[in-house]
């Protein structure tokens, strides 16, 4: 990895500000000092050090945001603001995607992180990965909707879900859910609705295998997740 990148994700500042310390002759590689911010570093067999401090580098980087409503769930976007737009630049350095989409209108629990082989396996159909999802509905829902979840239901496009988990919290006019699927098709819970005669109006994601939103995050914001919660999702 370049010398200037490295510093810039391990938090020394932009690119700009790394090419000061440079200048400064505060960094060394393997004790000798470096100015050539380009200078290719192997980070499991070389001690870079600014100031005298050796540099702890961590390659990945994992973070959990209370994704709000209006944001698109992408790296990048003609028109829209993306998920990433609102991340610091000390996190963006990592280049970090999310894990899934979430439609523009849902809310909450978004993993957004660089390691593609975790990422790959959250979303791999083969591990069945649990997704609960918080809706508000148009529409009465009752038991036979319980029924025609664990069923499994067709969707408009004929494809017939895997069994999801319904679970009815205030059963009205309007009424609220939470739901377990297993599986992440596009606008999934959305169309499981409409295929029984219902509308989603609010739709929140709630937790992803083991791991749950934190709900003092408040919508947009974000952090790291703890090892602790890194291994419930191992
Ligand atoms: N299901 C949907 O319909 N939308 C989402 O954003 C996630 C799951």
């Amino acid at each position: 990895m370049r010398l200037d990148k490295l510093l810039a994700n391990m938090g020394y500042g932009s690119r700009k500000e790394v090419k000061q310390l440079l200048k400064q002759k505060a960094v060394r590689v393997d004790d000798v000092v470096v100015k050539d911010a380009a200078m290719k570093v192997d980070t499991e067999k070389q001690i870079v050090t600014v100031f005298g401090e050796p540099v702890e580098y961590t390659e990945f980087i994992y973070l959990m945001m209370n994704k709000p409503q209006g944001v698109i769930s992408a790296t990048e976007d003609n028109r829209d603001e993306t998920v990433i737009d609102l991340l610091d630049p000390l996190h963006q350095h990592f280049e970090p995607f999310p894990v899934g989409r979430l439609d523009k209108d849902t809310e909450g629990f978004l993993l957004i992180t660089n390691d593609g082989q975790l990422a790959h396996n959250l979303l791999s159909p083969k591990k069945h990965v649990p997704k609960t999802y918080y809706a508000d509905i148009e529409g009465h829902v009752t038991e036979a909707d319980i029924e025609a979840f664990a069923q499994g239901v067709t969707l408009d496009d004929g494809y017939h879900t895997k069994p999801g988990h319904l679970v009815i919290l205030e059963a009205a006019e309007q009424s609220k859910i939470e739901l377990t699927i297993q599986e992440g098709k596009f606008h999934q819970v959305k169309r499981m609705f409409e295929a029984v005669g219902k509308k989603v109006t609010y739709l929140k994601r709630l937790s992803m295998g083991d791991l749950a939103l934190d709900e003092s995050l408040a919508l947009g914001e974000y952090r790291e997740l703890t090892s602790e919660e890194l291994e419930l999702l191992q």
